[in-house]
């Protein structure tokens, strides 16, 4: 049977349909290969292939059939040419410095990205010679005051956790670009089903297949979407000699995840409007951050970058005069759910709801964590797929309370 022209189809159904390799056996759900080797067809195609100059599998550190789906459908999904898989988000970023950056390079970061993101740039990699500095998400200034003759990267995260800033992909990717540097966008909330950064320009797009990509909260995996050139010439080489390389079962249930992208991310950007809502007008609360939220700071920009929805993460501020009385009635919140789940993992069918200032962002000084705007009060969401009232009961019991 014919193949139809992949690059002509709609993304909900390239979600479903692309990279669906058939095996004798006609099987219509996509194969799952578990093979750790291959066996050549001949000494001298083993060769070639070893050489690089023929296609075909060689060791599964390097490629494998199901590993090969994934990042074809997330590369069709992304709107970028090529994609390559690791074992897990922070691999995909730990990939990425190792492939792009040696000693001596710079880099220019978000002060908002993911905890372990600051980490990995400003002290691993400070350990082997790269520079690195941190600046305000949303301050486009403050990316282009920062920049230095060796700067090769800059480094943006939006929607941010867990304040769901905001910032301008296509404006920053002007900024790289006149500096000669590469922009990456961590694209992890709100996933190629409301954001797709490489048609604003960004030269690279990582995920945390962790998060939305599964969607219910049952494997790691992590890409880096972008070039084939990038791919070929800087990644794939970094995986094989380094080895986080993505398992094929993880792929797989990843692959299967990501038919049903859209749809979630649509239902769960819906309930997390209304909650963000209903929070926004209840007496309990202080402040709600939602990007689908008039009263959010980059609003316009949100609805215009991100097809109109805010994604699925709401974060708010419980009422509490001092920072001891505003944590006392955030972990009463907390504590009076039955239903929704206290977890610092994001990205599940189930709502998830966790207390920043003292989990992802405990290790900061008060100091720091007033400087990022994670206050003792603060309750991130991560909106799942159960019914909204029952969502809203579940939070009224305690903040009914304060
Ligand atoms: C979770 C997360 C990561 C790291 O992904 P893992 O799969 O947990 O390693 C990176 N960036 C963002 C925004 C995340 O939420």
């Amino acid at each position: 049977m014919a193949q139809p022209n992949w690059n002509l189809l709609h993304r909900d159904t390239q979600a479903v349909r692309v990279a669906v390799e058939r095996s004798q056996y006609g099987e219509n759900s996509e194969a799952l290969y578990l093979t750790s080797g291959y066996v050549q067809p001949s000494a001298e195609a083993g060769a070639r292939r070893f050489a690089g100059e023929e296609e075909g599998y060689t060791y599964a550190r390097a490629g494998n059939p199901t590993v090969t789906s994934f990042e074809q459908r997330l590369a069709a999904l992304e709107a970028t040419e090529a994609a390559v898989s690791t074992s897990s988000g922070m691999a995909a970023l730990l990939m990425m410095c190792m492939g792009l950056l040696k000693a001596g390079d710079h880099v220019v970061c978000s002060q908002s990205m993911f905890g372990s993101t600051i980490k990995l740039i400003g002290s691993d990699m400070a350990k082997f010679g790269v520079e690195s500095t941190f600046v305000s998400q949303t301050d486009l200034a403050a990316w282009q005051a920062a920049l230095r003759p060796n700067t090769k990267l800059l480094l943006a995260e939006t929607p941010t956790n867990p304040l769901t800033e905001v910032c301008d992909i296509a404006a920053l990717t002007e900024i790289a670009h006149q500096a000669g540097a590469l922009l990456a966008v961590d694209n992890c909330f709100a996933t190629p089903a409301l954001q797709r950064p490489a048609e604003l320009g960004a030269d690279l797009v990582i995920h945390s297949g962790t998060k939305y990509l599964d969607g219910q909260g049952r494997v790691m995996a992590g890409a880096i979407c972008c070039s084939q050139q990038l791919v070929d010439e800087k990644f794939i080489p970094v995986l094989k000699s380094c080895g986080m390389t993505l398992a094929p079962f993880n792929a797989w249930v990843v692959l299967k995840g990501m038919e049903t992208l859209d749809i979630r991310m649509r239902a769960q950007s819906e309930r997390a409007h209304q909650l963000a809502l209903w929070l926004e007008s209840h007496p309990g609360v202080a402040r709600v951050y939602y990007p689908g939220l008039p009263s959010h700071p980059q609003h316009e920009l949100a609805m215009r970058q991100m097809s109109g929805l805010g994604g699925a993460v709401v974060a708010f501020d419980v009422k509490g005069d001092s920072p001891e009385l505003a944590r006392t009635n955030a972990f009463q919140v907390l504590d009076s759910m039955q239903l929704l789940s206290l977890s610092t993992n994001l990205g599940d069918t189930k709502t998830l709801c966790a207390h920043p200032a003292s989990t992802s962002h405990g290790r900061l000084s008060e100091a720091q964590r007033q400087a990022a705007g994670v206050g003792q009060g603060l309750i991130r969401v991560a909106v799942g797929l159960e019914h909204l009232d029952d969502i809203k009961a579940d939070l009224e019991r305690g903040l009914s309370l304060i």
